[in-house]
């Protein structure tokens, strides 16, 4: 088969740095969109699979799945996309699109298991899927997303995971007008989140570890902000909110935030520590509370939020790096030291 020969940046092992490793794209098959990629995020779920935090990564792995860049071909059949078009990738390029989490618009719980972008068996070349810290990417037209206009390309690239993650289930649980909203963590989902809530109508509390954010809270829509070491703080909102959306990346308090919650409140976990995290019965029984979780979100809702994101110009708080950054800025992100989302100017992997 042929395939074109593309530069990406790849972790060999758990304890291995990331560094230049050579992958083949497919040649684009009827349905597919190939592009050339010109930004891409740095999630903190690209940490936890570089370095097998969760199990089940295969090396070499080529993380990334905030994906954005130019249509350089496309197959026969591809109707929505041209050369020349901007165009995204997120977090999965394909399913099996016939069961009926796909046909309900839910491929990331597609019953056959959602092909995700990377570390997941490739059904094209053999192998293993690879991300977006790479030249080009080959999607299916069906997984690829139009990107407003109107968007700083570099910005609008971590909406294609830390924007749909907190976008979903705040949509799903309704945030909105009249509705207090929580969200824990500001980091790259964080930011979105408080972003979204606010945009949505919502009163818009932020719960941060970090004393430095407080300010960077308001200024990105919280209505209040509070510091989570802060004893009386927290218990001003006891019993208070109606909805928690759960960043966070490390092992933390989940009964402290399960407190927040009013009578039927839902407490969302996005967050995914390696560890599992304790949860008092208490907690959830006392006022009859509710804990879910939530998985980044389907084709259609991720082209909703990016065209509601082109309609009201939101986008992302991004700091670009050269690709020879990206183990420094995991480094970063560990120390909580990102505003907000670390994106890859891949003109630096392509120089
Ligand atoms: P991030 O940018 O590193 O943000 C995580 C935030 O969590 C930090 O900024 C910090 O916020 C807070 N935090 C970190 N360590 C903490 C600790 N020990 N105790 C309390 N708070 C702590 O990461 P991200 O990219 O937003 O991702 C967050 C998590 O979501 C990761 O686990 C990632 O794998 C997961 N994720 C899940 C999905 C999904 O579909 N469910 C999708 C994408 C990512 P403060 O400084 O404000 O406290
Ligand atoms: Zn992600
Ligand atoms: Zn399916």
């Amino acid at each position: 088969m042929t395939t074109t020969p593309t530069k990406a940046y790849a972790a060999q092992s758990p304890t291995s740095p990331l560094g230049p490793h050579a992958i083949a794209r497919r040649e684009p098959t009827p349905t597919d969109v190939e592009i050339d990629i010109l930004f891409c995020g740095v999630c903190h779920s690209d940490l936890h699979v570089a370095r097998d935090e969760w199990g089940g990564t295969a090396y070499p792995v080529v993380p990334g799945h905030e994906i954005l860049g130019r249509v350089t071909r496309v197959g026969a059949k591809v109707t929505r996309f041209k050369a020349g078009d901007l165009a995204a990738v997120g977090c999965m390029v394909d399913s099996c699109r016939t069961c009926d989490h796909c046909s309900r618009g839910l491929q990331q719980f597609c019953l056959g298991g959602a092909t995700f972008t990377y570390n997941s068996p490739d059904a094209h070349l053999g192998g293993m899927t690879f991300g977006g810290y790479s030249e080009r990417v080959v999607a299916d037209e069906a997984f690829t997303l139009r990107v407003p206009a109107n968007l700083d390309p570099a910005r609008a690239a971590p909406l294609l995971c830390a924007g749909i993650t907190t976008w979903s289930p705040l949509r799903k649980w309704g945030a909105g007008p009249g509705k207090k909203v929580g969200i824990v963590g500001l980091g790259g989902l964080g930011h979105m989140g408080v972003r979204f809530a606010r945009a949505m109508g919502a009163h818009v509390v932020l719960f941060t570890t970090s004393a430095g954010k407080v300010e960077d809270g308001k200024r990105l829509g919280a209505h209040e902000v509070v510091v989570s070491s802060d004893a009386d703080a927290m218990a001003r909102h006891a019993s208070s909110l109606d909805l928690v959306v759960d960043t966070v990346s490390a092992d933390h308090p989940v009964d402290a935030y399960l407190a927040l919650l009013r009578l039927d409140g839902t407490m969302v976990m996005v967050g995914v520590p390696p560890n599992p995290q304790q949860v008092r019965a208490f907690s959830l029984i006392m006022p009859r509370r509710n804990l879910a979780g939530s998985l980044i979100g389907g084709i259609p809702e991720t082209q909703e939020m990016l065209d509601f994101c082109g309609t009201h110009g939101i986008a992302c708080d991004v700091e670009l790096i050269r690709m020879d950054q990206v183990n420094e800025a995991y480094e970063r992100m560990l120390r909580n030291d990102v505003k907000y989302r670390f994106v890859i100017d891949m003109a630096s992997l392509k120089g």
